[in-house]
């Protein structure tokens, strides 16, 4: 039997309105038998988000100021939701709790995860289904560590009756039952432990765009729309930048082969972005394009070492790299030579090992020189449809070069999934923009 798990982010439940629309979109497709919402999220430009204000409350608490405005607030939203809807449920008790567990010096995580608590409280109302304390069933070790297999079977049991339910996002609890929140925007996670858990045939996250872009708006003007992508391809363009799901929340939907679909509340009949593992239409380039999608990072040093004949000598690099491990340093990208190898580091990781990472470069190599470049961004070009086709990264040398951008290190992924290019910063916009157009453009279709 089809099963649909389907999470709401914030501004799909910032007021009533928003919630009529998530019902209706509940109701259409009677597969959809449980759902993940978020706290209320912003409902207009300058708006707060009830998990800000909550975590407000937490800091106003603790410094031994008055947070009683600040929660009053946060009661109002909820009351006008509750009002508007005409729902039932006992809110005003479940404020004072809140109210008065806050004011005893709960911690940042119980306050904050309310948010979601309670919103879970109207949702469940309004839908006349089960609600479920995320509490009972989403698990963290006494260390703080998410508990995948615990969880999931708790999940699985207490959802075996199929038996449609609310299950708020965004926390759980230790083994103590003391309320741990995830990192922020974490209910993208909660909704894909509830899609493993259920062996849902898709987990839709509903947000408040019509899936992703193929570029950040910001840079690009109205970029088109991401119709597909792999799990892969999300994590090189989420590594990159780009800001999509939760990272976490891709990992137990990836890992039981349910495709997430990226939906709109604000526009339901959009088909928004489909995630799956593979899609068996690639081979037949059905897409129009040969890159999914463009991001990049500023911020990057390369570190080149010369050292005549170091391609030849064995160990040099090894020793290198094991300074950076000690100093627990990621290194982005490696480029060999046979006099020279370069490093791409993150300039603000690196800056304060800098010094005695050149001095111990110096004792133990003795390189001929060491020179370190600063201002540098990377920009990946990603699309699994790349390793189909020639003349990718002809294109793309071409295009940078004849928009007068310097390339200072390229690299191209072994699965051929992205290419990586170092420029400096201040053509960073400028590369995005170029890279966009130049494999978007409908007179050269790549
Ligand atoms: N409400 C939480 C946040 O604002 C979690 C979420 O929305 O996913 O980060």
């Amino acid at each position: 039997m089809k099963k649909i798990v389907t999470k709401f982010g914030g501004s799909s439940l910032a007021d009533a309105g928003q919630f009529r629309k998530v019902k209706d979109i509940l109701l259409l497709d009677e597969a959809r038998q449980y759902v993940i919402p978020s706290a209320p999220g912003r409902r207009f430009k300058d708006d707060d988000k009830v998990t800000d204000l909550l975590y407000r409350c937490h800091k106003q608490k603790s410094a031994g100021e008055d947070y009683q405005d600040t929660f009053d607030l946060i009661a109002a939203r909820y009351m006008d939701i509750a009002e508007e809807l005409g729902l039932h449920v006992d809110l005003g008790a479940a404020l004072d709790e809140v109210n008065e567990k806050i004011d005893a010096g709960a911690n940042a995580d119980y306050c904050a995860s309310r948010g979601e608590y309670l919103n879970g409280l109207l949702l469940a109302d309004f839908m006349g289904w089960r609600f479920m304390d995320a509490a009972e069933a989403v698990k963290f070790t006494a260390d703080g560590a998410f508990d995948a297999e615990t969880t999931n079977t708790l999940m699985a049991e207490k959802l075996s009756d199929g038996v449609p339910t609310v299950v708020p996002g965004f926390y759980g609890s230790y083994p103590d039952g003391t309320i741990k929140t995830f990192s922020r925007g974490g209910s993208d996670i909660t909704g894909a432990i509830v899609a493993r858990a259920v062996e849902a045939s898709v987990y839709e996250n509903w947000t408040d765009v019509s899936g992703f872009l193929m570029a950040d708006p910001r840079i690009v003007p109205h970029p088109r729309e991401i119709s597909s992508i792999t799990y892969k391809e999300l994590r090189e363009l989420s590594y990159m930048g780009a800001s999509v799901l939760h990272e976490d929340a891709m990992f137990p939907v990836h890992k039981a082969g349910i495709p997430t679909n990226i939906r709109n509340t604000n526009d339901p009949s959009a088909p928004g972005t489909m995630i799956r593992e593979e899609f068996e239409e690639d081979a037949l380039h059905s897409e129009p394009y040969f890159i999914t999608g463009v991001a990049g990072r500023r911020g990057y040093c390369i570190m080149d070492i010369h050292k005549s004949h170091v391609s030849a000598k064995l160990g040099v690099v090894r020793s290198v790299l094991a300074l950076f491990e000690k100093h627990e340093l990621h290194i982005e990208q490696i480029v060999s030579g046979i006099d020279c190898f370069s490093l791409v580091v993150s300039t603000e990781a690196v800056k304060p090992y800098l010094f005695s990472i050149m001095e111990e470069i110096e004792s133990f190599c003795g390189p001929d020189s060491v020179k370190v470049t600063d201002g540098i961004s990377l920009i990946a070009c990603v699309g699994r449809r790349m390793v189909f086709r020639p003349g990718i990264s002809g294109r793309l040398f071409a295009t940078l070069g004849e928009n007068d951008i310097n390339i200072r290190m390229i690299s191209q992924g072994p699965e051929e999934l992205n290419i990586i290019v170092g420029v400096d910063d201040r053509d960073f916009e400028k590369t995005i923009r170029v890279l966009y157009n130049s494999f978007t453009r409908k007179d050269q279709p790549l």
